[in-house]
């Protein structure tokens, strides 16, 4: 018994160290889902500004060619709003156009709204001496909208400031479209103005979710490029989605750690039950041999010494000697028989026969005992039993064991019935007594091999444990069963069942 605690010991340690194992688990995986969320982010800004870049250059360039071109026809020594008209047609992505001199006289267009005029006035206010001077590009926001201005120079009226103003829906066309519509992967890019709204998305954006945005550059100031995800795509779901995935793989291996651990603790110690039993059964036999023999060995000299008073006792010997080599040749057929199960070698020849002659001669064998000890055996047969299919030897092993035990068992209530009937198409056969009673709980033990219930109260009644572990095989292999009923204090019985031909 000293043993106990190491088990305990190994599976508080196993235990032990499969909590550190998901304790460091859940931590790693926190670290590792705040890093990848990290990158997870990172990947979707360097897209974003990807995006914002290439749209960023799309606009510029377009914006250098048309300016170029209106410089090339500023060079024409009659350039003047004829030119600029036929610029424009050239050049959509501009809805309008403003030319001034030096002077800041409008040279183009010929005609102004009161919107224009203001747009007009807004942009001499934005530039400078020092740029005209310095000549170049730049995006001023006037009235409203972004215009690019630039000084061309060289033109036959001396230097010209042009305002150019972008149209929306030709932006919409010609560049984003261009830019931006060929996305791949998950991810949606949308264009949001001023206010935040979307004026252009690669892709339809219900049901997505904005998980970043990034600044233009100056061509488009006050709008933003967007990265929209579909709804539980966002990095941060994919990742939660993974870290949940890692969580429930670690739970599923600790429930198979514990399993394990519960599964070994039990077969330890069924094992070391079955070792006990053993060494019991071992202790036990030896003892039953024993006795018997040294009976039979003492009898056997008084008579050889013929010792003897009278010739009733004489008998009365020879009939303790029958008893005790019977009862010796019973448990050595009994170990025989239980080792040959054990190893599989044990064999049955059943023929189809009739079961009443097998009850007379095993309750007749008992004749000698169930005198001496003072039994009474009612034996209850019912005719015309039919017949079934049998292995003689091995059923008459079975009943005998269980004559046997309602003998052992029984305390001063000395009474034994037997009895055979008709049970459907077979037979089902009884022993009982009116002996101490198998608890409830036990009647399923008691047909495992070497087991007995509660030592204490089987003590002193010889026995091995494996009696019934023999009857239930021997009913099996006939294809029956065997059941056991009645109360502890009450008796027991035990009924096997034989089914007919079929
Ligand atoms: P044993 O050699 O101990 O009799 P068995 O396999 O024949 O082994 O029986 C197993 C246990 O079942 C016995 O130890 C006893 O506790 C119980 N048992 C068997 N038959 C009876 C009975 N007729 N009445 C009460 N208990 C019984």
């Amino acid at each position: 018994m000293g043993a106990r605690p190491a088990p305990l010991l190994i599976f508080g340690a196993v235990f032990a160290a499969a909590f550190v194992l998901a304790a460091l688990g859940y931590f790693s995986l926190r670290r590792w889902e705040a890093a990848a969320e990290l990158q997870l982010h990172g990947q979707a800004r360097d897209t974003a500004t990807m995006a914002a870049e290439k749209v960023e250059m799309a606009v510029v360039r377009a914006e250098q060619d048309a300016i170029a071109a209106l410089q090339a026809a500023a060079l024409a020594p009659d350039f003047g709003p004829a030119a600029v008209e036929a610029w424009k047609a050239r050049h959509p992505l501009f809805n309008a156009a403003y030319v001034l001199d030096r002077q800041g006289r409008l040279l183009y267009p010929v005609a102004w709204t009161r919107d224009e005029a203001e747009l007009i006035g807004a942009l001499r206010a934005e530039i400078s001496q020092g740029f005209w001077d310095r000549g170049g590009r730049r995006h001023v926001e006037a009235g409203g909208h972004v215009i690019l201005a630039a000084v061309i120079p060289g033109s036959a009226r001396g230097p010209l400031l042009v305002g150019l103003r972008r149209d929306d829906q030709a932006l919409h066309r010609d560049v984003l479209e261009k830019a931006l519509g060929g996305t791949e992967g998950q991810s949606a890019l949308a264009i949001l103005d001023g206010s935040g709204r979307p004026v252009f998305g690669s892709r339809p954006l219900d049901r997505a979710e904005p998980v970043l945005t990034v600044p233009f550059g100056e061509a488009l100031p006050a709008w933003r490029v967007a990265l929209y995800q579909p709804a539980g795509l966002s990095p941060r779901d994919m990742v939660r989605r993974q870290a949940m995935i890692f969580m429930a793989a670690l739970a599923l291996l600790l429930v198979v750690i514990a399993g394990g651990l519960v599964a070994t603790y039990r077969l330890v110690r069924r094992e070391s039950e079955i070792a006990r039993l053993k060494s019991d059964f071992v202790a036990n036999v030896s003892h039953d041999l024993k006795t018997p023999l040294a009976l039979i060995r003492m009898f056997a000299e008084t008579l050889e010494m013929d010792r003897v008073p009278d010739e009733r006792r004489r008998r009365e010997y020879y009939g303790v000697l029958t008893r005790e080599s019977e009862r010796l040749s019973r448990l050595i057929d009994n170990v025989l028989d239980f080792s040959r199960i054990e190893s599989g070698r044990q064999r049955y020849e059943i023929t189809v026969g009739p079961v009443e002659p097998i009850v007379h001669e095993v309750v007749e064998s008992f004749r000698h005992p169930i005198e001496q000890q003072g039994f009474v055996v009612e034996t209850a047969i019912e005719p015309d039993l039919p017949d079934v299919p049998l292995d003689g030897d091995a059923m008459k092993q079975a009943l005998a064991n269980l004559v046997d035990n309602a003998m052992k068992y029984s305390g001063d209530r000395r009474r034994i019935r037997v009895a055979a009937r008709r049970e459907g198409g077979g037979v089902a056969v009884e022993v009982a007594d009116d002996g101490i009673g198998i608890p409830l709980s036990e009647r399923e033990r008691i047909f495992e091999k070497f087991y007995r219930i509660g030592r204490s109260e089987t003590q002193g009644r010889r026995g091995s444990g494996v009696g019934l572990a023999l009857v239930k095989h021997i009913v099996e292999a006939h294809g029956g069963r065997v059941t056991v009923d009645g109360r502890p204090g009450d008796g027991s019985r035990f009924t096997l069942y034989l089914p007919g031909v079929s």
